[in-house]
């Protein structure tokens, strides 16, 4: 296993759940990949970026179990919408069944006018009627989102102030440039099929800590994680791979290898000879990335109740109240400070910013947002930016995303942007995983499934689906 984020543990926590002996090798000092946590040298943890699930993310919630750190993670099903104005909006399933449970609380958004609404629940029952499908998105090349919604004739307010908000934040990347099939899927599959979809996963402890059991699994099974311990190149004869090397010239030779790096890493490594046997290999540089933006304040004293709130009209989309989230987990109970994470995705303006102008324009909208930050003291600041935080979601991009499978014998792919069918997530990765060890089990001649069924349609829903 090439790897240590999600897609290498998942695949390797299966494969060891399947007898064989797992051997783990990731470049970084610690595991998790792109959603992992580090410790700053004042003692402080703070995660890469904040990272939040679905309910509808069955696959994560699978690898979570069977890696104990299910209970680590807290769910929410009011989700909390501000604008400028100070108007407020909730999204919370009521009585209903689906897919009527949001209704109550699409009725009274208050950042919302009566004519967007309308729009939106017209657009809303033709996802419902394909049933998670309409005919466009299967124009070739795929159609970007904001095409979709034009067609739709959805108003300005209801793209900036409802779709742009939730996508934006769910996709990483803008509506023009969003394949309309994840805009489509991320409704169907979160918001009206099931009344569960849509609830809200956050992290109770530091990211990195959700990945202490992945180790246990591996070594407890004959098993080992190697840190610190990055693939230079790797060797073929025949058609099939034959070692992988380290740095000194160090080879380590398996029967099966499962390379789960992200895109970029992936082409690097691959040479000419492999990308003559795989041609797929030679596509990878058509797969574009797309930034998040982190900004993480300290404040002297308590700013925000809410766990988490997602801000309209502004360059910051989402804060988040790490000091709440987090418990006592980050020592956060030993002081009388706040910790708040703000998330900034598609953060393609901020990308060239300096870093304290990032800052001064977060604080001037957490001190518009929460009046308690407005007497409050910033006792410190951090900006992460990450350019290439996910891979871009645009039209017909699938195209260009290998299987876990490939035409080299031994080579198995794994990562978010393999072909899972999801966009760049932590449950596209795990799904990526769970695929590339159903792939190597099945070539060996012991097919497995690990694979974990989306949520059922239920309610109305469930009558015709
Ligand atoms: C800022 C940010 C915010 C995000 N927010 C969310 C969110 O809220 N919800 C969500 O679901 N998803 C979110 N994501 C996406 C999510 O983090 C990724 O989709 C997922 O973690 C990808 O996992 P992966 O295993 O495919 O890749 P990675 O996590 O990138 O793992 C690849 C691993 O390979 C290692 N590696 C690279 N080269 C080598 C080499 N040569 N040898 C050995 N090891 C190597 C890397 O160090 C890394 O550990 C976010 C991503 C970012 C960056």
């Amino acid at each position: 296993m090439i790897g240590g984020g999600l897609a290498g543990l998942s695949a390797g926590v299966a494969l060891a759940e399947a007898g064989w002996r797992v051997r783990l090798f990731e470049q970084r000092p610690f595991l998790g990949g792109r959603a992992t946590s580090y410790v700053l040298p004042d003692g402080e943890h703070v995660d890469n970026c904040q990272h939040v699930t679905l309910g509808c993310c069955t696959n994560l919630e699978d690898f979570y179990r069977r890696v104990g750190s299910a209970g680590k993670i807290k769910f929410f099903d009011r989700l909390v919408f501000q604008d400028p104005q100070g108007r407020i909006g909730e999204m919370q399933a009521g009585m209903l069944p689906a897919p009527f449970h949001m209704t109550g609380s699409f009725a009274g958004f208050a950042p919302l006018t009566l004519a967007d609404k309308r729009g939106i629940a017209l657009a809303m029952l033709d996802i419902l009627r394909g049933k998670g499908r309409t005919a466009d998105l299967d124009e070739p090349g795929g159609i970007s989102m904001l095409e979709w919604l034009k067609r739709r004739r959805q108003t300005q307010g209801a793209i900036e102030r409802f779709w742009r908000v939730v996508l934006v934040s769910a996709l990483d990347e803008e509506l023009d440039r969003t394949d309309a099939r994840f805009g489509v899927d991320v409704f169907w599959k979160g918001f009206l099929s099931n009344r569960k979809g849509y609830r809200m996963g956050v992290p109770s402890v530091p990211l990195a800590e959700l990945y202490d059991g992945c180790k246990t699994e591996i070594e407890k099974r004959g098993g080992e994680v190697n840190l610190r311990m990055p693939v230079r190149a790797i060797h073929l004869a025949d058609g099939a791979v034959t070692a992988v090397e380290f740095d000194g010239g160090r080879q380590e030779t398996a029967e099966a290898y499962v390379f789960a790096l992200p895109h970029p890493a992936m082409a690097e490594l691959a040479n000419e000879e492999m990308k003559r046997l795989e041609p797929r290999l030679a596509e990878l540089g058509k797969i574009g990335v797309a930034p998040i933006t982190g900004v993480h304040f300290w404040f002297d004293r308590e700013v925000m109740k809410e766990p988490f709130v997602t801000l309209l009209d502004t360059t910051t989309q989402w804060i988040f109240n790490k000091t709440a989230l987090y418990g006592a987990s980050n020592g956060a109970g030993k002081e009388r400070g706040q910790y708040l994470q703000l998330v900034i995705s598609a953060s393609y303006d901020l990308l060239q910013k300096p870093r304290q102008e990032i800052i001064d324009l977060c604080l001037k909208e957490v001190q518009q947002a929460l009046p308690a930050a407005r007497g409050a003291r910033l006792v410190k600041a951090t900006v992460i930016k990450e350019a290439a935080a996910t891979f871009s979601p645009q039209p017909g991009v699938d195209r260009w995303r290998p299987t876990q499978d490939t035409l080299i014998q031994g080579m198995f792919l794994a990562g978010d942007w393999t072909a899972t069918g999801w966009p760049a997530t932590m449950e596209g990765a795990v799904r990526s995983g769970y695929l590339a060890a159903e792939a190597v089990l099945r070539i060996a001649g012991t097919p497995r499934k690990f694979l974990q069924a989306d949520l059922p349609a239920d309610g109305f829903v469930g009558w015709f689906c």
